[in-house]
């Protein structure tokens, strides 16, 4: 349930209101709108009836949020969100983009891909250090050292890192390395590593999981966000299928459902997503027709070469030209990378 308050209700009124919220045993979740204040009461609130609060001084109105995700709701947060990370706002009315190699390999191989994918357009930079594999005989990531490398890149082309963390035991560690916290989608459900990054107040890029529904996604964020942490990016990497052609398929509808469903930017992975580098750009184009507020791309300068992804990876070439695109779609949307 949402309490929303009257544009003029005074801070009494809306510490009244938290008060009756608390006493009923309930938490509360504080939105200040630049037009007016809106209260989250979180918990099992169904038993109770509205008018407990709509006759409170200072209360507009009340909305029973009928979703099972509350603070990812649209009904609790009707503006998108816009998180803003080192001067760049990832949910307005920019387009980011974020690209770079699926995993860090060398500091020859990030510092050419970094300045390949900035010169190209990019305003993030991605890559991973600690590596989810099918294989434990696949490259596992640099780890640590990946880690150093992302700074070093970061500091360098002064670009803000999206790394994945994949345990919650790591969230400290990677965060004094990264601006944003990538859950991969084979941990969209690991509810302890979303426990930890709820706990922080980094940037978090919440991948979809492999067999998730949409729901579930948002339940997962509904987990980051419950915890206190309120910046959080969702990501439609492509959904596991009957369909063996492509390595997953590109959920294409999630992006305005979540647009519809939710206030937290969408980011679009058309690489995961598809699996194969020609179907890379038509897909990232799709998806900011659709509304996506991003895309994240592999990037490789020689991809037949890569340790993880080649078959998926652009190259920077390839990538600039896909830029290009987008940037336009982004226009004819009113949007603007
Ligand atoms: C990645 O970004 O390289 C990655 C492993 O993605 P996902 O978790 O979506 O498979
Ligand atoms: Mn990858």
């Amino acid at each position: 349930m949402v309490i929303v308050m009257k544009h003029n209700a005074t801070k009494q009124e809306i510490d009244e209101v938290v008060a009756e919220i608390h006493a009923l045993g309930f938490k509360d979740h504080l939105s200040s709108g630049e037009e007016r204040t809106i209260i989250g009461v979180i918990g099992d609130e169904r038993p109770i009836d509205p008018e407990h609060f709509e006759i409170l001084d200072g209360v507009e109105r009340v909305v029973r949020i009928l979703h099972p995700f509350k603070l990812a709701s649209r009904d609790f947060h009707p503006e998108d969100s816009v998180i803003k990370i080192n001067g760049i706002s990832v949910g307005g009315n920019q387009v980011i983009v974020m690209a770079g190699p699926c995993s860090v390999e060398s500091r020859e191989q990030l510092m050419e891909t970094a300045a390949a994918v900035k010169e190209a357009g990019a305003t993030v930079l991605r890559g991973g250090a600690f590596k989810p594999r099918t294989s434990p005989y696949a490259f596992q990531g640099l780890g640590l050292k990946g880690l150093e490398l992302l700074r070093e890149a970061h500091d360098t082309y002064r670009m803000p890192i999206v790394t994945e963390v994949m345990a919650s035991q790591d969230v400290s560690l990677v965060a004094q390395y990264a601006d944003i916290l990538q859950v991969g989608a084979r941990n969209m459900q690991n509810f302890s590593l979303l426990h930890a990054l709820g706990e922080t107040q980094k940037p978090v890029l919440l991948k979809r999981g492999l067999m998730s529904t949409v729901e579930e996604l948002l339940m997962a964020a509904e987990y980051i966000l419950s915890h206190g942490n309120q910046r959080v990016m969702l990501c439609e990497r492509g959904i596991r299928t009957f369909e063996t052609a492509t390595r997953n398929t590109f959920d294409i509808n999630a992006i305005p459902l979540l647009k519809q469903l939710t206030h937290l930017p969408v980011i679009a992975d058309p690489s995961h997503g598809t699996g194969k580098w020609e179907l890379v750009t038509p897909v990232a184009r799709a998806a900011i027709a659709a509304g996506a507020d991003g895309i994240i791309v592999e990037v490789h300068c020689n991809p037949a070469h890569a340790l993880s992804d080649g078959a998926q990876s652009l190259k920077p070439a390839k990538f600039a030209e896909l830029v290009n695109d987008i940037r336009r779609i982004a226009q004819a949307v009113g949007r603007m990378v």
